[in-house]
């Protein structure tokens, strides 16, 4: 059963975003986003390049404030929520330090906080162990594959202990193989940590095997053109790929953009 709450965690509301331009062409990239994301929840922002798949991302991470419409994360501001360090941040490359030891990566952000050296080694310790990647601490990120580097990134993403963790694409770069151990890597940590995961990808396969709903964006201007519900049982493997009830909602995602 998909495991959607019912306790709202961010709340978007006609959310427009139109970037202005000193020429005469500003781009509508978003207009009249209306839903919910719940507590808990992992969802996934479908769509193809430039349907605003992003912007949305930074919209809820305060890292760009819609022209029109209105958004609360937990209740607060996008910008308090940041404040107050709920947002885990995982991007398409792992923009990693390449002078940093792998665990030194994931010791920088709770070392801008501030905490005690001892806690931050053992907190870069236990996320690095959470990964996978426990024997790589002293590794620098030159030494690891790129599906390993993404393991750091979401290591470094998690140190701050959020309560939302936003990924653009992160898997994208990365071949078939790696990016499916990946995903149940990612499953297996969301369900132990509790978090609510807002997941971009331009691959629709992806979004149905990890997420509890798909939200399908369409371009030209990006809105919102469907929230599908992904009822497959959990924890899912690979093999779920081969049932029906899996290609069933691949063909219903797909055919929501004919025509587009
Ligand atoms: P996606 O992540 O789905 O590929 P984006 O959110 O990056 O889409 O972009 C949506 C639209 O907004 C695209 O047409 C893109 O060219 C435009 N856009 C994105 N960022 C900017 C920007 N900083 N200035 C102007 N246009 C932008
Ligand atoms: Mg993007």
């Amino acid at each position: 059963m998909a495991a959607v709450g019912t306790d709202v965690e961010i709340m978007l509301k006609d959310i427009g975003m139109t970037y202005k331009s000193n020429t005469n062409t500003d781009v509508v990239a978003l207009t009249n986003v209306t839903m919910n994301i719940y507590k808990g929840e992992f969802i996934s922002l479908l769509g193809p390049s430039g349907c605003g798949k992003t912007t949305l991302l930074r919209i809820i991470a305060d890292l760009l404030t819609p022209s029109v419409g209105e958004i609360t994360v937990g209740g607060e501001t996008p910008r308090e929520a940041r404040l107050k360090r709920k947002y885990g941040i995982v991007f398409q490359g792992a923009v990693l330090y390449e002078w940093r030891t792998v665990k030194k990566n994931v010791m920088l952000p709770l070392e801008i906080m501030h905490l005690p050296k001892k806690d931050c080694e053992e907190r870069a310790e236990k996320m690095l162990e959470l990964v996978g990647l426990k024997d790589f601490a002293k590794h620098y990120p030159r030494q690891l594959s790129g599906g390993m580097q993404q393991r750091v990134g979401i290591a470094r993403a998690l140190a701050i202990q959020p309560e939302i963790l936003l990924m653009d694409e992160p898997f994208s770069a990365l071949d078939e193989f790696t990016r499916e151990r990946l995903h149940e890597d990612l499953l297996r940590i969301w369900r132990k940590t509790n978090k609510t995961i807002v997941f971009v990808t331009h691959n629709i396969q992806e979004s149905v095997f990890l997420s509890d709903r798909v939200c399908v964006l369409s371009p030209h201007p990006g809105r919102l053109s469907a929230l599908i519900d992904i009822d497959l049982p959990r924890p899912r493997t690979v093999q779920v790929k081969n049932t029906p009830e899996f290609t069933g909602y691949v063909a219903q995602i797909r055919s929501s953009f004919e025509g587009i």
